[in-house]
């Protein structure tokens, strides 16, 4: 490692809200530069949550580096009259005389990239520290993802299990089991009823954020109505800490459940809390590990949990690292089509669409299930662009990164990524998601029908993606297993439904 600046200013992105960061405590007496830059903000349309939270919390994070002792130099998108990073850095830069900065690695690709250019067009020294805020480090990831045909995430996961010795006995899991999946698929019983999240009533600064948005963004989508989402570390641990007591002991059970009008079940929705800096993925870890060990939650809960945060977070910030930039252009099953209008309005006739739809329209999240099984599964089927689907999510999403979506996105959910995360698409019929949820009881469709003018989209868009993609098919023997099935149905009923297909598409995508 070459040999560290002396007095550099420590720039902190909006995704590094942690006073445990190295960078910061490597350099206790340097200057912190933060920059609310509006064309970073306007890359895409994203939703005004996002916007709030992100805005919101990084002015708590000022306060809370100042009430440290520390000197912050922070650009507030509101008085500040730069519209630009750079315009920014290059007043700092006038004001201070400093031109040696250090960063914690950035999570993103194009934040890193263009980080890269600077030195050259400004004359300035940058050196990149790791990034603390994840586990693994990517070029251990990359080393070992890198020969491996498809880099599955369970490996990974098992590895780092050990390595960090969680929910380990002896060298081996707790519970003689590595992973608990099959025990969470329960579907939620009727009047289930679900701990209610903590709210948190903006205060002055989140106040404020909301005004900026509105005036700043206003033709972004969604509205900060209602916004009460934790934007401080102490607020954000008091909802891990309600997570912890009320909702983790059920989670594992109803992880893949959906019920209309409890949209959060027994999730954390600590997502955005984690990807911002707020909360440690260690903390969060140990912290579930431990209710295990005091028999105040379940293993197949608590494995289940941990399995997000040491397991699939790692595993998609490595995936991203080793493969970008080219993987998120990866559209291995060649779809084309461009998103309908009611992913942006919710306006839909299909009934688990809308549910999840509404649920990201007016908060900007919906719990991982949704987004799987029903949003990506339906854009996989329907053949969808995966860039336009990712660059949807990316927009409406309040916990959304470029380095964890993509890989979700294009890789996990819609499988456009060529098998390097999953031997097989994660697709199905109605029949899953009928299991799975209390949507298709209020639904115009019939989940049992796959032709007729009620058949419920989602199967005839099934079984003709099947048909259509027979010859990709028969070359993977994972994916030759869901063929058979589909070889197996009577040729006039394929033709029909292959019909029902091309009438779908063209009612639901303008122009197509
Ligand atoms: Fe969704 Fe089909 Fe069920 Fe309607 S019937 S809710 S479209 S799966």
């Amino acid at each position: 490692m070459p040999a560290l600046p002396t007095n550099p200013t420590v720039w902190i992105f909006e995704d590094q809200l942690s006073l445990d960061l190295g960078v910061l405590k490597e350099f206790p007496d340097a200057h912190v530069l933060m920059i609310e830059s509006k064309n970073a903000f306007s890359m895409f349309p994203y939703h005004k949550k996002r916007l709030t939270f992100l805005i919101s919390a990084m002015r708590h994070f000022r306060d809370e580096l100042r009430a440290a002792g520390r000197k912050v130099a922070y650009f507030d998108l509101a008085r500040s009259p730069y519209l630009d990073s750079i315009d920014a850095l290059k007043s700092h830069i006038k004001t201070t005389g400093n031109r040696k900065f250090v960063v914690a690695a950035p999570s993103e690709y194009h934040t890193q990239h263009w980080l890269k250019t600077l030195p050259k067009e400004l004359g300035i020294e940058i050196e990149f520290l790791d990034n603390d805020l994840f586990l693994t480090d990517r070029e251990e990831f990359a080393r070992w993802a890198g020969p491996l045909k498809s880099p599955v995430m369970e490996s990974f996961y098992r590895k780092s299990r050990t390595k960090f010795d969680v929910l380990m006995e002896k060298g081996k899991p707790v519970g003689g089991v590595w992973n608990l999946d099959k025990e969470n698929r329960k579907s939620a019983p009727k009047n289930l009823l679900t701990p209610a999240l903590p709210a948190f009533a903006p205060d002055a600064i989140t106040k404020a954020a909301i005004k900026d948005v509105n005036r700043i963004f206003d033709s972004h989508y969604g509205e900060t109505n209602g916004f009460d989402l934790p934007v401080s570390r102490r607020d954000a641990e008091k909802t891990f800490a309600d997570f912890l007591d009320h909702r983790l002991p059920d989670f594992g059970d109803f992880e893949d459940a959906m019920v209309t009008g409890q949209r959060l079940l027994f999730h954390s929705k600590i997502s955005s809390l984690v990807n911002s800096g707020l909360l440690a993925p260690m903390y969060c870890i140990r912290a579930a590990e431990a209710r295990y060990h005091e028999g105040k939650a379940p293993l197949n809960a608590v494995e289940g949990f941990i399995r997000q945060l040491l397991g699939w977070r790692e595993y998609v910030y490595g995936i991203y690292w080793s493969f970008m930039p080219e993987y998120r252009d990866r559209n291995s099953w060649k779809s084309e089509l461009k998103l309908p209008e009611f992913y942006w309005t919710g306006k839909t006739e299909l009934n688990c669409l809308k549910q999840s739809l509404d649920a990201v329209i007016e908060d900007g999240y919906s719990h991982h299930i949704q987004r799987l099984m029903i949003l990506c599964n339906f854009a996989t089927l329907l053949g969808l662009n995966p860039q336009a689907v990712n660059d949807w999510f990316l927009t409406m999403y309040i916990d959304s990164h470029d380095w964890v979506v993509t890989p979700n996105v294009v890789g996990m959910g819609m499988n456009a990524d060529g098998g390097t995360m999953a031997t097989k698409p994660y697709i199905s019929g109605a029949a899953y998601i009928n299991r799975m949820s209390d949507y298709c009881g209020d639904c115009k469709f019939d989940p049992k029908l796959r032709t007729g003018e009620t058949a419920c989209p989602f199967n005839f868009l099934f079984w003709t993606f099947l048909d259509q993609h027979q010859a990709v098919m028969k070359k993977n023997f994972r994916m030759s297993m869901m063929l058979k099935n589909a070889q197996r149905i009577d040729a006039g009923e394929m033709a029909q439904m292959r019909k029902q297909r091309e009438a779908f598409v063209k009612l639901t995508i303008k122009g197509a």
